[in-house]
C-alpha cells in the first residue's frame, strides 16, 4: 500500500507539472507571436529562425500543364511529374519513380552526382507518355527539393553550406545546386528549367539538420499542397517525428527582408517552430533529462515536448522513475524500461487507445516491449493516464502554437461581417494516427478562439505524401504563367 502511495505520488505530481490550463496556454500562444515578431525583425533575433523560404506565390489551383518535381533527401531521389488542369481538372495526372543512389557517387564529385541525378531524369522523361502534354513553346519546369544545409538566395538559387547523411563531396561546397544541376542537365539535353528550390536551413548540429531537413520540406510542400486545394490555406503545421510550422506572411512585415516587395505581397516563412522554448513551457524532469542525454541540448525543447520522436520516451521516464522509487513492477526495475527509446510513440498511442475491458493491448504491451510479464488491471489503468497527461501536454500546447500564428497573422478575432475561414494543413504520422493527441489539439484549439472565431478555423488533413508540393511550386513559380 506504501508502494502504491508512493507511486501515485509520482502520477499526480507528473499531472501536476504538465497541466496546462488555458491561461497558460494563452502565455505560450503570446511567447510565440512575440518570438514570430523577433524572428522576423533580425537575423538571431530569436530562438525561431523565421526563415524566408522565397516562396512567395503559392498555387491557386489555376496552374496548368506539366510540371515535374525532384526530391533529393537521403539515399534515394525521387522524381515525379504531374499534369495539372486548372481548377476543373486539379491533378490530372501523375507519375514517379524512385532512384537509389550509388553509394560511391555520395563520395564522388558533385559533377558525378549531378550527372547520375540529370541522367536518370532524362530516362524518366523519355518514358514520357501522351497523355501528358507539355504546352507547345514551353519547357519543362521543375521543382527541386535539396534535404540539405542551403543558404538559400532566391527561389530558384541556393548555396550548399555543407553534406550530411552519408554525402560527402567536398567541391560542391559552397557551390550553386541549382546551377550545378542545370549544368548536368544541359549536359544530358534534358530541356528543363529549375523553378523552386525549395529549401533552406542551416543548424549546428548534425542530428538536428537530418531531421529538421525533413521536415522543412515536408512543411512549405504541405502549405502549398493545402492552398492548392484549398484557397483558404494559410499556415501548415507537421506534427510527425518532429514539428514544424509554416505560413503566409504578408511581406511588409518582414523587417529583415532586404530585396524588393514580391508582387504578391506574401512570402512563406517557414518557422522551424521545433526550437521554441519559453518559461511558459510546462517542462518536468523528464523533459530535463531527456533533453540533457539527446544529440543536441539545449535544442528543439518545443518538439521534445510535443513531437511522436519522444512523447513515448517521456512515458518511459516515468515508468521507470516508478519502478524504480515505489518498485511500481515489483521488486525488480524491468531493465528494458531503462533503455532509451524503446517505448515509441505508436505504441504508445495504441495503449492510450485501448478500449478492451482488461485492457489487453496495454498488457501485451508493458509485455512484448517491456518484458513485464504481469500486470494488474489497476497498474494498465495508470499506464494509460501517463500516456494521456502526456499526450494531453503536448496536443494542448501545438494548439497553443497554432493560436500564437493566428494571433500574429490576425486571425484570432472576426471582423464585422466577414465570414472568411482560414484553413490549417496539417501533416504527419502523429496528427495522423495519433487520435486522441488530433483530437485534444482541435479541441484546445477552439477553447483558444472562442465559440465566435472557431467556426471560420479550420484544421485539415493534408496528405502530401506524393511531395506533389515541390512540383506546385514550379508551377506557381512558373516563368510561363
Ligand atoms: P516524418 O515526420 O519522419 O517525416 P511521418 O510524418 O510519417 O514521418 O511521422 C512518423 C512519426 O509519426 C513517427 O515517428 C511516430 O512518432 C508518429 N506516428 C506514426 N504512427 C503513429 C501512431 N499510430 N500513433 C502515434 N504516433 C505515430
Ligand atoms: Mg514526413
Amino acid at each position: 500500500a506504501a508502494r502504491w502511495a508512493k507511486a501515485m505520488e509520482i502520477v499526480r505530481e507528473l499531472e501536476e507539472k504538465c497541466a496546462t490550463p488555458t491561461a497558460k496556454l494563452r502565455q505560450v500562444a503570446d511567447a510565440m507571436t512575440v518570438e514570430m515578431h523577433a524572428g522576423l525583425a533580425s537575423e538571431e533575433g530569436s530562438m525561431l529562425k523565421m526563415l524566408i523560404s522565397y516562396v512567395d506565390n503559392l498555387p491557386t489551383g489555376d496552374e496548368h500543364g506539366l510540371f515535374y518535381a525532384l526530391d533529393l533527401g537521403g539515399t534515394n531521389f525521387r522524381v515525379l511529374r504531374v499534369q495539372l488542369g486548372r481548377k476543373e481538372g486539379r491533378v490530372v495526372k501523375q507519375e514517379f519513380t524512385e532512384v537509389s543512389i550509388p553509394p560511391k557517387l555520395m563520395v564522388a564529385t558533385s559533377e558525378e552526382l549531378f550527372d547520375f541525378i540529370a541522367a536518370e531524369l532524362a530516362k524518366f522523361v523519355a518514358t514520357e507518355e501522351n497523355d501528358f502534354q507539355l504546352t507547345p513553346g514551353r519547357q519543362r519546369e521543375l521543382g527541386f527539393t535539396f534535404s540539405f544545409p542551403v543558404m538559400q538566395t532566391s527561389i530558384s538559387s541556393g548555396t550548399l553550406i555543407r553534406w550530411t547523411k552519408g554525402f560527402s563531396i567536398d567541391d560542391a561546397v559552397g557551390q550553386d545546386v541549382v546551377a550545378e544541376l542545370t549544368k548536368a542537365m544541359e549536359k544530358n539535353g534534358l530541356d528543363m528549367r529549375v523553378a523552386a528550390l525549395v529549401f533552406l536551413i542551416i543548424v549546428t548540429a548534425m542530428w538536428t539538420e537530418i531531421t529538421m531537413s525533413m521536415q522543412v520540406n515536408d512543411t512549405i510542400g504541405t502549405l502549398a499542397g493545402g492552398r492548392y486545394f484549398n484557397n483558404d490555406v494559410s499556415a501548415a503545421v507537421i506534427l510527425g517525428t518532429g514539428t514544424n510550422a509554416a505560413y503566409v506572411e504578408r511581406a511588409h512585415a518582414i523587417p529583415k527582408w532586404q530585396g524588393l516587395l514580391p508582387s504578391s505581397g506574401e512570402m512563406v516563412i517557414n518557422m522551424e517552430w521545433g526550437n521554441f522554448r519559453s518559461s511558459h513551457l510546462p517542462v518536468t524532469e523528464y523533459d530535463q533529462a531527456l533533453d540533457v542525454e539527446s544529440l543536441n541540448v539545449g535544442e528543439q525543447i518545443f518538439e521534445k515536448i510535443i513531437s511522436g520522436m519522444y512523447l513515448g520516451d517521456i512515458v518511459r521516464r516515468v515508468l521507470c522513475k516508478m519502478a524504480v522509487e515505489a518498485t511500481f513492477f515489483g521488486d525488480n526495475v524491468p531493465p528494458k524500461l531503462q533503455v532509451p527509446f524503446i517505448l515509441r510513440t505508436p505504441e504508445m498511442s495504441a495503449m492510450h487507445h485501448d478500449t478492451s475491458p482488461d485492457l489487453k493491448v496495454v498488457g501485451d504491451k508493458l509485455k512484448g516491449i517491456l518484458g513485464i510479464h504481469y500486470t494488474s488491471l489497476k497498474t494498465r489503468k495508470v499506464v494509460v493516464e501517463l500516456c494521456d497527461i502526456v499526450a494531453t501536454r503536448g496536443a494542448r500546447l501545438a494548439a497553443a502554437g497554432i493560436f500564437g500564428i493566428l494571433k500574429k497573422i490576425g486571425k484570432d478575432s472576426v471582423k464585422e461581417g466577414e465570414k472568411k475561414k482560414t484553413v490549417i494543413s496539417m501533416d504527419g504520422g502523429l496528427f495522423e494516427h495519433y487520435t486522441a493527441f488530433s483530437q485534444c489539439l482541435e479541441s484546445t484549439l477552439k477553447e483558444l478562439v472562442g465559440e465566435e472565431v472557431a467556426e471560420t478555423i479550420i484544421v485539415e488533413h493534408a496528405n502530401d505524401g506524393s511531395g506533389i508540393g515541390a512540383a506546385l511550386l514550379a508551377a506557381s513559380h512558373s516563368q510561363h504563367l
